[in-house]
């Protein structure tokens, strides 16, 4: 089969850990006869510095003509500070909102194998399996009125936290199908104690669960399910959560897979999503991090959440089970066989950089 696939590497470690991707992503096509048609973008801070734009056009036009869009991370020291013009995030934004990616996918394993990496009590880390559903183009990300100003008592800024049904009600379908495909729990977020946006979405998730009698949903404020993640984590299958809430915690479930390294994602516009190749839509996938500027340029960042997203790429936007399986297959393989990033090599044994995690990986498909 044949498809076209952006790749935006974007700054820091973006392009570090993209290659790797795209190093297995070639193994696969060789190995299961798939041609992978791959058209480079620039987005964020290097396109600031080329082109005055986070997201020059030609950028937008390849992902939105792509089978699926591949994508590292973008920000880095050089083009932060509050009078920025542009910033490097504005391309990223951009695309989610343009091409209304609002389901962001993110599954969080404990590998047995690297349970040493992470600070949390190995017997904690068994059988944690979830998914953390992070809506993704609403919220204090998007919502108006945005904007800083100034007043006679000194400076103001403001982002508005705003949520309409119908933005509630299309991730929260999103959760309880994913859900009723899994252990059939569904655990939505919020701050209802508090927030008005978040009674809606407590409202909304309870109106929609009548659908969806075989999926049990509860609710659990933020502020809690930030303790219990880490005290009982195992007990979660899929968890939704409004644009912010789910950023944060999706960060700290890291601390269970040993490192933020380790995560991959996808944003979709829409679950299942339509792997029809006639009809495919540009979905995206990226691992969870950052551009990482601490280690840029050090040939030592973890490739494996870009690996596993590409994986997620060939599952969810192409239909290839097994070849997503045998790319997952081949990380825990790896793993297993001792071979560490230093992120998930608490006493630097095994280290191996990330070209070398790259070739490890690519070797075993
Ligand atoms: P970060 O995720 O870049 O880094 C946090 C910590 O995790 C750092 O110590 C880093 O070295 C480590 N880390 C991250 N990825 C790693 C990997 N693959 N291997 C090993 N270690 C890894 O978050 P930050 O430091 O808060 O942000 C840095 C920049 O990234 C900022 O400009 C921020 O705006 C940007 N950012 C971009 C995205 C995105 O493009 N989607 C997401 C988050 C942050």
């Amino acid at each position: 089969m044949e498809f076209s696939i952006a790749v935006l590497p974007g700054d820091g470690i973006g392009p570090e850990v993209i290659s790797e991707a795209v190093k297995v992503l070639k193994v696969i096509g060789t190995r299961f006869g798939h041609e992978f048609n791959l058209q480079y973008g620039l987005i964020g801070g290097s396109a600031i510095d080329e082109t005055g734009s986070a997201l020059p056009d030609e950028s937008a036009n390849l992902c939105s003509k792509s089978d699926g869009i591949l994508y590292g991370a973008v920000g880095g020291p050089k083009w932060d500070g509050p009078d920025i013009p542009v910033r490097p995030e504005d391309g990223i934004l951009t695309v989610r909102k343009t091409l209304d990616l609002f389901a962001n996918i993110r599954p969080v394993k404990g590998y047995r194998s690297i349970a040493d990496s992470s600070p949390i009590k190995p017997e904690l880390l068994e059988n944690v399996d979830m998914l953390i559903l992070r809506e993704l183009t609403g919220g204090l990300y998007f919502s108006k009125p945005k904007k800083r100003w100034e007043t006679s008592r000194g400076r103001r800024g403001v982002d508005t936290l705003r949520y309409s049904e119908e933005e509630i009600e299309r991730i929260v379908r999103v959760g309880f199908e994913l859900a009723s495909r899994r252990k059939k729990l569904l655990t939505s977020v919020d701050k209802a104690n508090v927030l008005e946006s978040s009674r809606l979405w407590r409202e909304v998730a309870t109106e929609i669960s009548d659908d969806y009698p075989d999926v049990e949903l509860e609710h659990i404020y933020v502020d809690n399910l930030s303790v219990q993640i880490i005290r009982n984590p195992s007990h979660y299958d899929v968890i939704v959560a409004e644009n912010t809430f789910g950023d944060i915690i999706s960060d700290e479930a890291a601390v269970l897979a040993g490192s933020l390294g380790m995560l991959p994602s996808a944003s979709l516009s829409g679950y299942p999503p339509d792997i029809d190749t006639n009809n495919m839509s540009s979905n995206l996938y990226e691992p969870i991090h950052g551009s990482a500027p601490d280690i840029a340029g050090q040939g030592i960042a973890n490739p494996i959440g870009t690996i596993l997203s590409m994986a997620m790429m060939l599952r969810l936007s192409f239909g290839l089970e097994d070849e997503a399986s045998n790319v997952e297959i081949s990380v825990e393989q790896v793993l297993s066989e001792g071979y560490r990033t230093s992120d998930i090599s608490p006493n630097n044994s095994n280290v191996v950089n990330t070209q070398k995690m790259g070739d490890l990986i690519a070797m075993r498909i």
